[in-house]
């Protein structure tokens, strides 16, 4: 199905303000099943609708971004991550005349397939299932909005446009993207995906980037002075002092890290509107034809940013602190795969009945399957206590 057709006055309005180079819902690919219009709303904006009622999207609250989920109350989660990605993406959109309930859309589901304890619990995901096809939390993303949720009685999964299914898929390998049919082409073709996508993608490094320096400084880290060896802080952090030098440290901090985040969206926007102006895209489909990305940073800004995220990698992301947690969040997911991998029992009914259906059809790698998505969905806390309840043993 090619089109949705403009529904309501909504739409109208917003068809107004969007550029030609934005996606219109009236060239959109459509959904995978077949659907009347939205009666209320446009159609993107009744994707976000869908991603936010989702079981997925609550259970973001309770897993790790960067601080296990205990360790306090005020660190980011995924939830309040996704949350400053679609503020970040919405705020750009709305400047460069892109379509915002799309963006919207994508930032809020971007991490929908995420494990708990966040990277460390993909890898650990991941190595389990190497002889079945792997984990990549990416592609879990999809695999939650296209199958896992079960809300509707007409279809599996929330049924999502088309366009917003391409930008939660940010990568994928050849092999994955032959599988995925329509949504994977773009990876075969090595064409470009929306501008939406685009710059949700971007989103999420701005919002990570910024808010990993507050967490991190919270968490007591990482430091003041030792930030200053980044360009981009010293900078923003001396005239943050200059202008306020009675200012307390963290509203100094707060302001300095605001200071850096518009900076990179200013930059982000000055830089992508005249890399959409000098490449003359004029539709959605010149702009997946484009020879490369159009919302980017300015070079110097990029390297910038690079040296930034490289800081934080080295500093941060590597911290002992950082590792020891990640070394235990391992170890749980390790144990709970081994464990329902031999035995299905100790999962609940419902999973146990998917496990053995999917063995009968497509041996081990069909049971592996079925244990990756229970324990991918699983909130941090949650694993924590099955972990418990089958070992008996403290690990955190
Ligand atoms: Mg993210």
């Amino acid at each position: 199905m090619r089109g949705i057709p403009a529904s309501d006055p909504v739409h109208k309005v917003q068809s107004t303000i969007l550029a030609p180079y934005g996606a219109h819902e009236s060239d959109s690919r459509g959904r995978m099943h077949a659907e009347a219009p939205a009666s209320h709303r446009g159609e993107y904006r009744r994707d976000r609708e869908r991603i936010i009622h989702s079981t997925a999207f609550r259970r973001l609250e309770y897993k790790t971004q960067l601080f296990v989920n205990h360790e306090g109350d005020l660190y980011r989660t995924r939830l309040t991550h996704s949350i400053e990605v679609a503020q970040v993406a919405r705020s750009i959109a709305y400047r460069l005349g892109l379509n915002e309930p799309l963006c919207e859309a994508i930032a809020l589901a971007h991490d929908l397939g995420h494990t708990p304890f966040g990277h460390a619990g993909q890898d650990a995901l991941n190595r389990c299932m190497q002889a079945h096809g792997g984990f990549e939390h990416n592609l879990q993303s999809l695999r939650v909005v296209d199958c896992l949720e079960l809300k509707y009685p007409q279809f599996p999964g929330l049924n999502l446009t088309f366009e917003t299914r391409e930008g939660i898929l940010k990568h994928c390998s050849k092999k994955n993207a032959r599988a995925l049919g329509s949504v994977g082409q773009r990876f075969l073709e090595r064409t470009q995906p929306s501008l939406e996508a685009q710059l949700a993608n971007i989103a999420d490094e701005i919002a990570y980037t910024s808010h990993d320096i507050d967490d991190g400084l919270r968490a007591n880290l990482i430091t003041v002075s030792k930030l200053r060896e980044v360009e981009l802080f010293d900078q923003h952090i001396d005239a943050v002092e200059h202008e306020f030098p009675q200012l307390g440290r963290r509203q100094k901090t707060y302001e300095t890290i605001r200071r850096i985040r518009n900076r990179l969206v200013a930059d982000l926007i000055t830089a992508s509107q005249a890399a959409i102006d000098e490449a003359r895209v004029g539709s959605l489909d010149e702009v997946r034809a484009a020879p490369g990305s159009l919302i980017r940073f300015s070079e110097p800004m990029r390297e910038k940013n690079q040296a930034l995220k490289n800081f934080l990698r080295e500093h941060l992301y590597r911290h002992e602190r950082v590792h020891r947690m990640n070394r235990k969040a391992a170890k749980v997911v390790a144990d709970l795969y081994a464990a329902f991998f031999r035995d299905a029992r100790l999962m609940p009914d419902e999973y146990r009945g998917m496990a053995n259906e999917a063995a009968g059809r497509d041996g081990d790698s069909g049971r592996a399957r079925v244990i990756s998505d229970y324990i991918s969905g699983m909130t941090d806390r949650y694993a924590i206590a099955e972990h418990r309840r089958i070992f008996n043993e403290k690990i955190f």
